[in-house]
């Protein structure tokens, strides 16, 4: 059903999902056939009972071809029931096939955007897409191809039927392939408006309090209102053309069915035909037509599976999945970034840039530079969590994507710029929702130097967070490096953790800092404040989505000292900031 074969197309999952149900559909066509078949029952009725049994006055003939008859209806009965059957299982089937993989890829998407792509979407695609493909909108277009059949019959009846048929068929056509032409772009405008339109509000909803706070709702609504009248307009617009053709395509297939009737008296009259197959011709054609005829009716819901469908096709090729990954060895920390650049999910041009340097193991490394030079999504890149569009990341030697990640997690320490805690108890968050082992959770606790504030939550390390109690987003932020400390990970990456936290937090850190030094555990912090860098080895300066300097702290500092004095001695310096920065490891 996808318009355009694009060459890597074979590979696309959604093709093969649906290339593994050919058997059922081939099935479904079958039964399509036969169910045709024997759509051609009453007419055959009519015509015996007309012909055979009018003319013989045989009451036995009339039971037999009753009877004949009630059985054949039997039939059909069975057989549509089994291809509605056939039809609903394969869409179970396509669910089980692709519900976790677009799960995943909804996921990826969110991951891979930096959380700005945050969108249901593909899963409400994959419904759409299931829910037609076992509705009646198939049916149309396995029951049209034996169009061919009854214009033949229509021609055995009478060459003048069968011109007809061919003539109104073809006008039909026209009709369905105006259809498509005048309403395809309409109908996929609407639908990527109507997305827009949720995500606009979704947005909103986030930023409740912001909006509340300083009285922008009308303008926000007044916003809303307007994507959301834009969106229907190009609905009623699509809608209007389609209903035209709709009423125009049903007025005339009635017609037409009716001057059948009156073509067929001309020819019995004329002693061409029987007076039975006067009526059974016009039963006839508009069976012919009646296919076509639903096809224009239910060409919005085909025109919207369409777009599902390559939707999803392109969301799942851009974001392929990998075969699950060999175990490796616990990781030591040694991490090599390899000539990388990351374009985020959503970004036009590269946030990082031909990024070259190795953070050898145990050795903390503190990420400096102004706001958006590239930070987060250094941090981010390191833990694999962008894939890189030109480089390597490795991790002991090892490209990220080679780890299962379910296996490397326990290795990894993690505390994001924004740190939202998840639903459950505070020993859940920092036992990252596995087992909880007291010990070690009280330990990282101990170590983030939170288990005094902890213990003074009304449950303990049992309050139930999100739902029934709200921290503040300094204790958020402790407990976040709680969770990124929680097992002594070898690899541990801290988006500014000290953004929200007073003065006894920032000392807790810095000892939890100095403790993982002994430990040898590599750290990578990323930081605003000089006070967070005593413990640190190494400083990586960022500048514009490049290294400006990566070395030793002290040199890097100082370097950057005599920078900045250069930098206010003349004004006017014509160079790039961290142009003459050049320190490495
Ligand atoms: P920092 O943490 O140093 O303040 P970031 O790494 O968060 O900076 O971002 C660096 C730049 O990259 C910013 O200009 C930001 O807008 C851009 N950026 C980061 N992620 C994305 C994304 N997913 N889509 C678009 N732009 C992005
Ligand atoms: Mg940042």
């Amino acid at each position: 059903m996808g318009d355009k074969l694009a060459p890597h197309a074979l590979a696309s999952p959604l093709r093969l999902a649906l290339g593994a149900s050919r058997q059922a559909f081939t099935y479904a066509g079958l039964f399509s056939l036969c169910i045709n078949l024997l759509l051609l029952v009453p007419t055959f009725y009519m015509l015996s009972v007309y012909d055979r049994v009018m003319g013989s006055g045989s009451e036995v003939t009339l039971w037999m071809v009753s009877s004949i008859t009630l059985f054949l209806f039997g039939v059909l009965g069975a057989l549509e029931w089994v291809r509605s059957r056939i039809l609903v299982a394969t869409s179970m089937r396509l669910d089980a096939m692709l519900g976790g993989r677009v799960f995943g890829a909804a996921f990826a998407q969110a991951l891979s955007s930096g959380g700005r792509v945050v969108s249901a979407q593909p899963l409400s695609d994959l419904l759409a897409l299931r829910q037609y493909l076992s509705g009646q909108g198939p049916m149309a277009f396995f029951d049209a191809p034996w169009l061919p059949i009854y214009l033949a019959l229509l021609f055995l009846f009478h060459p003048w039927f069968g011109v007809v048929g061919i003539l109104s068929g073809l006008v039909l056509i026209a009709l369905a392939a105006w259809n498509e032409w005048s309403t395809k772009d309409l109908l996929a405008q609407a639908s990527r408006e109507s997305i827009e339109a949720s995500q606009f509000t979704q947005r909103n909803l986030r930023n409740a309090e912001v909006v509340e706070a300083m009285g922008m709702l009308p303008r926000l609504r007044a916003r809303w209102q307007a994507k959301q009248s834009n969106m229907l307009a190009t609905q009623a617009q699509a809608s209007a053309t389609a209903g035209l053709i709709g009423a125009v395509s049903r007025t005339f297939r009635l017609t037409i069915q009716s001057m059948a009737l009156g073509l067929g008296a001309y020819l019995a009259l004329h002693k061409e035909i029987s007076p039975a197959t006067v009526i059974a011709g016009s039963i006839l054609l508009g069976r012919a037509l009646a296919p076509l005829d639903s096809m224009i009716s239910s060409w919005r819901g085909f025109a919207q599976a369409r777009e599902a469908y390559s939707r999803l096709d392109q969301l799942l090729q851009a974001l392929p999945e990998g075969d699950a990954p060999m175990a490796l060895p616990p990781p030591r920390g040694h991490i090599s970034l390899e000539h990388l650049s990351v374009t985020p999910f959503g970004a036009s041009a590269p946030v990082l840039r031909d990024i070259h340097l190795v953070i050898e193991p145990g050795v903390q490394v503190a990420v400096i530079g102004p706001s958006a030079s590239g930070k987060s999504t250094l941090a981010r890149s390191i833990l694999g969590l962008y894939r890189p569009t030109l480089g390597h990341v490795r991790l002991d030697g090892a490209d990220l994507n080679q780890w299962a990640r379910e296996q490397l997690g326990p290795f990894i320490g993690y505390l994001p710029q924004d740190v939202e805690l998840l639903e459950g108890t505070v020993a859940e968050n920092i036992a990252r929702f596995g087992a909880v082992d007291a010990d070690m959770v009280v330990a990282a606790a101990r170590a983030a130097g939170i288990h005094e504030m902890i213990l003074r939550l009304p449950q303990g390390y049992e309050t139930k967070l999100i739902g029934s109690h709200v921290l503040s987003a300094g204790q958020q932020q402790r407990i976040g490096i709680a969770r990124a400390l929680y097992g002594e990970p070898q690899l541990i990456v801290l988006d500014e953790p000290n953004s929200n936290l007073d003065q006894e937090g920032e000392g807790a850190l810095s000892a939890s800092l100095a403790a993982l030094k002994v430990k040898g555990r590599t750290v990578v912090l990323v930081t605003h404040r000089p006070s967070a860098l005593s413990h640190v080895d190494k400083v990586i300066l960022m500048m514009g989505g490049q290294v400006g300097a990566y070395g030793p702290r002290d040199e890097v500092l100082a370097l950057l000292n005599q920078h900045t004095q250069k930098i206010s001695n003349a004004p006017a310096a014509p160079q790039a900031p961290g142009a003459d920065l050049k320190v490495t490891a």
